[in-house]
């Protein structure tokens, strides 16, 4: 086979990659899906399980009612119609963290269909299709410890077996690993907005499987695609789909077939493997759960659903920049998540200063909580301590780079900046009385750049103001100081 640096880019740009993404989320449901086991992550092992998720002969699964408002609420932001009927199957397999040999899923009547969800390309839009959302319980966890393999320990835990899951199938509209991730950072703030799943990837609760094929530029028809699982981060999506598509050009150039099959990503190597082949499709022998009537979904469920609704990213952008007048991109920046969107608005609507509000919580703050690890959330200083910050900037009371230190100090201490001001006498000065008291004290003290500024030596303002700002500590206003030092220096 080629070595992967030995494509060109000229043989790289003859192809075209085709990616589907599947995607599965978990819901924050307190209970499970069939029975009433609580969802938490990090019990001790099998502490919440029950005859239920066990899988014990005679169990019977009751379906969790808010799990399928939660699934509702994810299709419809999708812009998927959501079925008045809807049907759960077995899905047949055997895995030792799967005690009753099948997972309870949907198959061929999913719960919603035939959405989209836009994301941005080169500064425009496109739309990607989504196939369908459908409900599923998750299957429990498999540990193992111990090496060499002669030591080697298996362990089970079923804490999450039957947490609910919603599985979210993009159509094969992606064309590149920017556009995939691009659609995965969007899918995930839709989730974290309508607060159905943490969307944490270390815990699972949001997991990707990247589907990828290659064509020859130009062809329509799809070449032979494989599936990459283990993407357990956003930058292993965008790495492992782009060393897949180099892979798969490799094999083509070299007259050499694609296998179907499915492969791990290797993030050590950086590379993805074979695991096994799917020549023989899976046949998983799907058939409708007998335990479970057809899922029915009233209208007015579904329209109670959708008013309960929040604002979603979009529409939240579109309206940072009508209502606030903000640039598209400060708008889509605060509105990247719905915690920030919220500070923001929170700020603005005691400092009532959207702009200034945008750039310091976009620039100042982003950066003090970037350094210190934390999200918005957990923020040092809240919104209406930083709406009291910049409300002495917009004032003039202070300067940009005094805001900026008290800043700082609000959020290594906590304090307010009304506490830090005082202790510090950090106000800035802008009696004109007294600033025209230290000009004239200058003045005095260089009386052969006053003469050389009054003989037209114009630029020399500039260094009276540098004068003025240096004995003031730079807590003068400087645009008074150079009004009132014209007027002392006269002409
Ligand atoms: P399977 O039967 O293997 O599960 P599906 O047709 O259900 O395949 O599609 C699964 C995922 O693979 C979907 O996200 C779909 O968009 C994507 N997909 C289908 N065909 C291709 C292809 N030729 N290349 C890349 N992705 C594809
Ligand atoms: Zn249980
Ligand atoms: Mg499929």
């Amino acid at each position: 086979m080629l070595s992967l640096t030995a494509i060109s880019p000229e043989v790289l740009a003859r192809y075209e990659a085709v990616i589907g993404l599947e995607v599965h989320v978990q819901l924050l449901t307190r209970s499970k899906i069939f029975c009433s086991c609580s969802t938490r992550f990090g019990d001790p092992p099998n502490s919440n399980t029950c005859p239920v998720c066990l899988g014990l002969p005679g169990a019977l699964p009751v379906l969790n009612r808010e799990a399928v408002t939660m699934a509702m609420k994810a299709a419809l932001a999708l812009n998927c119609a959501v079925h008045p009927r809807s049907r759960f199957a077995r899905k047949n397999y055997f895995y030792p963290d799967l005690p009753k040999g099948y997972q309870i899923s949907q198959y061929d009547e999913p719960l919603a269909s035939a959405g989209w969800l836009d994301i941005e390309v080169a500064g425009k839009a496109k739309r990607i299709g989504v196939t369908r959302v459908h409900l599923e319980e998750d299957a429990g966890k498999s540990l193992h410890e111990g090496f060499p393999d002669s030591d080697r320990k298996s362990y089970i835990d079923l804490n999450r077996s039957g947490v609910p899951l919603i599985e979210i199938v993009s159509e094969p509209d992606l064309r590149t690993p920017e556009e995939a991730y691009d659609y995965l950072t969007r899918l995930k703030t839709l989730m974290l907005y309508l607060e159905v799943s943490n969307c944490n990837m270390e815990e699972g609760s949001l997991r990707c499987d990247a589907n990828v094929s290659v064509r020859r530029a130009g062809r329509t028809a799809f070449g032979t695609k494989t599936e990459v699982k283990n993407l357990n981060s956003f930058k292993f999506l965008q790495k492992a789909l782009a060393h897949e598509i180099e892979r798969q050009i490799g094999v083509l150039e070299e007259g050499g077939e694609i296998l179907q099959e499915t492969r791990l990503w290797d993030s050590r190597e950086q590379r993805t493997y074979g695991m096994r082949s799917k020549e023989f499709a899976h046949d998983y022998r799907y058939f409708p759960e007998p335990d479970l009537l057809p899922l029915v979904i009233s209208e007015e469920w579904k329209e109670e659903v959708r008013r309960s609704m929040p604002e979603l990213p979009e529409a939240k952008r579109a309206r940072f920049v009508d209502q606030y007048g903000l640039g598209d991109y400060d708008a889509a920046q605060l509105t990247s998540s719905k915690a920030l969107a919220d500070y923001f608005e929170e700020a603005v609507r005691r400092a009532g200063e959207p702009k200034l509000s945008a750039n310091w919580i976009l620039s100042e703050l982003s950066h003090l909580l970037k350094e210190a690890g934390k999200e918005i959330a957990e923020s040092p200083v809240s919104p209406e301590r930083l709406a009291e910050l910049l409300a002495l900037v917009a004032k003039g009371t202070l300067s940009g780079k005094m805001g900026k230190d008290i800043l700082a100090e609000m959020f290594s201490t906590g304090r307010a900046a009304s506490e830090i001001v005082a202790g510090k006498g950090f106000e800035q000065i802008s009696d004109p009385e007294k600033i025209a008291a230290v000009g004239r004290e200058i003045m005095a003290a260089n009386p052969k750049q006053v003469e050389q500024y009054r003989g037209g030596k114009a630029a020399l303002l500039g260094w009276f103001v540098g004068q003025v700002m240096k004995a003031t500590g730079g807590r003068a206003n400087p645009q008074l100081v150079q009004e009132i030092l014209k007027k002392e220096l006269g002409s």
